[in-house]
């Protein structure tokens, strides 16, 4: 059996929580609801928890129970252009990345203008293959088994051969059903493993972890 391929969630995955970044996409996400819905803030929230619980996103949430018709409004609104503000440059991300000589791809919930604004300030955008973004499934992101599998489809590999990358339990739990390999990046995760998934604390333990926990595994 052979590690042939990554993929990497992009928002607290290859930048760390505590950026400040996903805090302020959180924030704006619940801002829209509550002014698209004409609600509280509390309620926004709290219906967003629904939405992600029922659907896997605030997105899909919107659409399906709110009969909200505008992802590319959600989309502008949510994802911040001025990311200098909340992310912090480290080249030793690139170098590491380099040095993983497997091909690489984004699975991200976000639009890919998003994803691809911060892997170019990150100067990793030349790392990957390919973003599939939250368009590349007619909007229907992470979790949703049907992705997992087109994303395998178009890659050309088996869930087997294949390590995902996020920071949501509830993304990776699915691919490891289907019989990927899954890592949790969790600033804050005790111990390396939580609930049968592996965990790193950094994107930049990565390297490490391939090495250390893998070598038995695969034919690195
Ligand atoms: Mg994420």
């Amino acid at each position: 059996m052979n590690l042939e391929y990554l993929l990497f969630d992009l928002d607290n995955t290859l930048y760390p929580k505590s950026s400040g970044m996903g805090k302020e996409i959180d924030h704006r996400m619940t801002s829209f609801v509550a002014e698209h819905l004409g609600i509280s803030p509390k309620d926004a929230k709290a219906k967003r928890i629904r939405y992600r619980d029922n659907y896997g996103t605030t997105l899909q949430g919107l659409v399906r129970d709110d009969a909200f018709d505008d992802p590319e409004e959600f989309f502008n609104k949510v994802h911040p252009t001025d990311i200098y503000r909340y992310i912090e440059k480290d080249p030793r991300l690139r170098e590491m990345l380099l040095n993983i000589k497997i091909p690489k791809s984004i699975l991200t919930n976000s639009p890919e203008e998003h994803a691809k604004r911060i892997l170019k300030y990150l100067e990793i955008d030349t790392c990957f293959e390919n973003i599939f973004d939250i368009r590349f499934n007619n909007l229907e992101g992470k979790p949703a088994i049907e992705l997992y599998k087109k994303v395998l489809k178009t890659i050309d590999k088996k869930p087997e051969n294949v390590l995902f990358i996020d920071d949501l339990e509830l993304y990776l739990r699915p691919f490891k059903e289907i019989g990927g390999n899954v890592l949790l990046v969790s600033e804050n995760a005790a111990g390396k493993d939580l609930n049968g998934i592996p965990v790193i604390n950094n994107i930049k333990q990565l390297s490490e972890y391939l090495e250390t926990y893998l070598k038995n595994a695969f034919n690195l």
